[in-house]
């Protein structure tokens, strides 16, 4: 190779390592200070219960919210794994699954300070946008629509990572923008979806709480006139829970004006990334056409704590902390990288994080785009053999266990479809679908064989 061309691909590959970026995802770390290891199982964690922490390691327990180490160990995997990300999303949940008779205001506020200080701590030059999740409150849910004392103490603590303006808004509903990274033409949006959460009671009665729907469509309005790229971020997702039929978060009215808000200004939004479920899923968002439009990531949680929402079977995860990569000139996601502890091996051993897996090449798609997840999904739909790598992924490698027909259609609907109504025609297709054959299971077999080496 002569010189000139040698100086002109290292050019090119310089400008292309340019192009991209990453950011640390991470979410619902779930601290519970009462974690200790005893001989009685059922005194292990506050946040198990009545069940019994049966195989409790220093790690943690699947019964149990996370213990200090386990907190202190996924903090310092991601220094390990990426220690200087552009940035870091953090959307939530700090607090154990306890009565709320057990916690209190100072509790809760106790609580996230600390998470706040040993990521401060950690990354003390990396922008976080952190957001409110549910749990973050006292009493858990009741987030109000206006000002109070947790939103004004929370915005205090979080004074070195938001801007002046944000804190304002903060304080008033939960909720922020700023332009991310300070760069012209990109954005960050900050939601507290909590005020949709059907367990709120303090929002049940109202249109638009907080005035979040109409202030959101205006930031987005903008954004559109001033031609820059935004990420949403929130906790509370709107749609379906996967692992439960039937089981939406939001108040009805409230999910409709959230898909509304989307579909109107899907030309600037480049990604959603929420939590609140643990597990590890996503949400499509189509237009009236049914061409995919954006994507909502639902990143799982630090907390292996199996949940105990009736209905749900063995509704526990490996602890997870997830790398997005994206363009840095157009915000487009390009790929996502998932790390995990297995709890039971760090728990037998010594505490090691490793890659569960990364999106593009498990799911043999070029990026992370609508396009690419949709693809993804119409794959996850159709190929026993996606659908069950899908399926282990959900619980972050801890449930591997087959997903059967029923499962498929719970996890593909849920993925298809945030809006009610449509879900539950997927739901009555679908099943359908798996009732007569749907599957195709020659074909799937032959799926199934050809990708049995991988
Ligand atoms: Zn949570
Ligand atoms: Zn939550």
């Amino acid at each position: 190779m002569s010189t000139v061309r040698l100086l002109l691909s290292c050019l090119l590959l310089k400008e292309v390592v340019a192009l991209s970026g990453n950011f640390w995802h991470i979410t619902d770390l779930h601290w519970d200070p009462t974690y200790n290891l005893t001989d009685n199982p059922e005194l292990v964690c506050a946040s198990s219960g009545t069940r019994p922490a049966a195989s409790a390691g220093k790690f943690g327990d699947y019964a149990c919210d996370s213990p200090w180490l386990l907190i202190n160990s996924s903090v310092y995997a991601m220094k390990d794994i990426l220690p200087d990300p552009d940035f870091i999303l953090w959307t939530g949940d700090d607090t154990p699954h306890v009565p709320n008779e057990d916690l209190g205001e100072e509790a809760v506020l106790h609580i996230i300070s600390s998470l706040t200080h040993i990521i401060n701590q950690v990354f003390p030059n990396t922008k976080v946008y952190p957001a409110l999740g549910n749990h973050d409150y006292h009493p858990k849910s009741q987030l109000p629509a206006g000002p109070n004392y947790i939103y004004n103490q929370t915005a205090e603590m979080w004074q070195g990572w938001l801007d002046p303006e944000s804190r304002g808004t903060f304080k008033k509903g939960g909720y922020y923008t700023e332009k991310l990274l300070n760069r012209t033409g990109f954005r960050m949006l900050v939601l507290n979806t909590n005020l949709y959460y059907d367990q709120n009671k303090a929002t049940q009665d109202m249109d638009d709480p907080a005035g979040q729907f109409s202030w959101a469509d205006q930031v987005l309005t903008e954004a559109a006139n001033n031609k820059e790229k935004v990420y949403i971020i929130g906790h509370v997702p709107p749609g379906f829970f996967e692992k439960k039929r039937n089981k939406p978060w939001f108040m009805p009215s409230f999910n409709k004006l959230y898909l509304d808000l989307i579909q109107k200004h899907h030309s600037v939004i480049l990604g959603q990334f929420f939590g609140h479920h643990h597990t590890d899923s996503f949400r499509m968002f189509y237009n009236s056409e049914g061409s995919p439009i954006s994507t909502m990531f639902l990143s799982p949680g630090v907390t292996p704590w199996k949940t105990s929402l009736p209905g749900v079977v063995d509704g526990a995860n490996n602890p997870g902390i997830r790398v997005f990569e994206y363009d840095t000139q157009t915000l487009l996601v390009k790929d996502v990288v998932t790390h995990y502890l297995n709890l039971t091996r760090a728990n037998a051993a010594r505490g090691r994080w490793e890659k569960e897996y990364r999106l593009t090449e498990s799911f043999r798609v070029p990026d992370a785009s609508p396009a690419s997840m949709h693809q993804a999904l119409e794959r996850i739909a159709s190929s026993r053999c996606y659908l069950q790598k899908y399926y282990e992924f959900n619980s972050v490698s801890y449930d591997l266990t087959e997903c059967n027909s029923d499962c498929r259609v719970d996890h593909v609907c849920a993925a298809r479809e945030v809006d009610f109504d449509r879900y539950e025609h997927c739901l009555e297709k679908e099943g359908a679908a798996a009732i007569y054959g749907g599957f195709l299971p020659v074909l799937s077999m032959a799926v199934s064989l050809a990708f049995a080496n991988w």
